[in-house]
């Protein structure tokens, strides 16, 4: 068994408006099924999620939290805004983003962006999959699918490592309950969560800092597209999610 990864090479620094489709097309040559891994970074970038920190008005509740943690009140307003939860202030922001995403900053970013700017993680990132899966499609005739990722860090261990926060045409989570085991034991709740290991194995190549490879071709997967899926797929629902109510409880007690 085997499969590629090919960073897309030639891709220019990505500005507000830019036709990311167009460029990658240009840059590979597509075959069915490949599935099309893209940092949110250059996404954002295209949709024109930049912003000045010193043009950001904190409101009041980012004042507090400011006041509480020590952070820049601009920041903590960026964050705030593509929010719907924030469940640790300090050291650091944990927040549920509004497409639903937990992850800290809310993927707001300052790092492969000029001085003095700030990148927004795009609004609603299983709509800007499909837009750059549906226009991809268009230009090459070929069926794919498409992962926008983002870096994010675990809950448990040291280092971070590529995350799924939009998915078009692939089946985010590999269901092994009913399957058998090596001994024919039945699985009773293994879920292989496949878009999140999709996008650690295309960070390998994108890398964190000047690399310039914001786009990864993983080609040899054909089993995982799949039609009519959603990123949401893959965040517990409220009730299982023991460790937001965990963190909730913290929240209030401090
Ligand atoms: P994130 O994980 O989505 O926050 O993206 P990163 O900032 O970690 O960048 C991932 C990869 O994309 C790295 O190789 C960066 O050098 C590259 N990258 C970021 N912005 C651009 C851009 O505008 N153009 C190109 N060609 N590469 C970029
Ligand atoms: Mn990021
Ligand atoms: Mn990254």
């Amino acid at each position: 068994m085997k499969f590629e990864a090919i960073a897309v090479e030639n891709i220019p620094l990505i500005h507000s408006g830019d036709n990311l489709p167009s460029i990658i097309y240009e840059n590979i040559e597509f075959q069915d099924r490949d599935i099309v891994i893209v940092a949110s970074t250059v996404v954002a970038k295209a949709e024109g999620e930049i912003f000045r920190l010193e043009d950001i008005t904190p409101g009041k509740v980012a004042l507090e939290i400011a006041t509480r943690s020590g952070k820049d009140a601009r920041f903590i307003q960026s964050v705030l805004s593509r929010s719907r939860e924030v469940l640790v202030e300090k050291p650091f922001m944990l927040v549920t983003t509004l497409a639903g995403h937990t992850c800290v900053n809310a993927g707001v970013d300052e790092s492969n962006i000029e001085d003095g700017f700030l990148l927004y993680p795009p609004k609603n990132p299983d709509a800007s999959a499909a837009r750059l899966g549906e226009e991809l499609e268009k230009l090459s005739g070929k069926k794919l699918s498409v992962i926008v990722t983002d870096t994010n860090g675990r809950a448990f261990k040291i280092g971070q490592t590529g995350a799924a926060i939009g998915i078009y045409k692939i089946k985010p989570v590999k269901h092994w309950i009913g399957e058998k085991d090596l001994f024919g034991k039945v699985l009773e709740i293994t879920e292989e969560a496949i878009a999140d290991e999709l996008a650690g194995t295309a960070n390998l190549l994108m890398g964190e800092g000047a690399g310039g490879t914001p786009v990864v071709v993983i080609r040899g997967l054909d089993y995982y597209y799949n039609e009519n899926t959603s990123i949401r797929e893959m965040y517990r629902s409220e009730e299982q999610d023991i460790i937001k109510k965990g963190l909730r409880c913290l929240q209030k007690k401090n």
